[in-house]
């Protein structure tokens, strides 16, 4: 099978443990307004791989992928090309290396919990990306509402599926003490998340932007101070 791919990166370190081989998936359907990879939003453009070829690019490194490493498959939106992951996966596992599936959990739907129960075999772990615990807060920064994200934790954590948590700090958005406590409150419920990550908004995307033509939502905002930062890991109980 075929997937379509936006590009490669050999030596990963910020997408899940250890050293990381990290394949970026072409084609989301959010439209978050602080993504710094618009890029990837097409779907069908970026370029066609096999998932033989994927793999055996990735193994290449597999003596390098120390400190639990191994291969993230991030987006774009992995999940909405869930049949190539899922071959790439089992091709990745079958050489005794571990998976990672960084998604915002958005092709998730509950009324069709199993549909990903073929993938999720393969995925050791899940970076899941929450981007605002508000439905009508995450309806304005992404354009979808959360109620399937969140079933989508939930469910990880129904069939005792490893996560990581991940939630993007951005001032006047989700930089915000009543939501951050939600979403405490809403991790608190779950029984596999291992790590919670908070990554603070940054402006480094905004480049692509100019060069696509689209317009940047956020151009009066700053990243959050390092004080803010704190504060949010604090309330999010982020351990060292
Ligand atoms: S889900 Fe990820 S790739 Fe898609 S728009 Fe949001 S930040 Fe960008």
């Amino acid at each position: 099978m075929e997937g379509y791919i936006h590009s490669f990166e050999s030596f990963g370190t910020v997408d899940g443990p250890g050293i990381r081989f990290v394949v970026f998936m072409q084609g989301c359907p959010m439209r978050c307004k602080y993504c710094h990879n618009p890029d990837t939003w097409t779907f069908g453009a970026g370029k066609k791989y096999s998932a033989e070829e994927v793999a055996k690019n990735a193994l290449r490194y597999k003596n390098y992928f120390t400190g639990g490493g191994g291969i993230t498959v991030s987006g774009g939106e992995p999940m909405a090309q869930a049949a190539f992951v899922g071959e790439l996966f089992a091709l990745i596992k079958r050489a005794g290396v571990s998976t990672a599936l960084d998604t915002s959990g958005i092709m998730f739907d509950i009324k069709d919990a199993h549909r990903f129960d073929g993938l999720l075999a393969v995925t050791d772990l899940v970076l899941l990306d929450i981007k605002h615990i508000d439905d009508g807060e995450h309806r304005k920064l992404t354009g979808h509402s959360n109620e399937n994200i969140l079933a989508f934790a939930r469910y990880l954590s129904d069939i005792g599926k490893d996560m990581w948590m991940r939630h993007v700090l951005v001032p006047g958005i989700t930089d915000n003490d009543e939501y951050l406590h939600r979403l405490a409150g809403f991790i608190g419920t779950l029984r596999t998340v291992r790590k919670v990550e908070v990554l603070p908004y940054h402006t480094m995307g905004v480049n692509k932007y100019k060069s696509l033509g689209i317009d940047y939502a956020l151009k009066d905002t700053q990243p959050p101070t390092k004080e803010r930062v704190l504060n949010a890991r604090a309330i999010l109980g982020v351990k060292k």
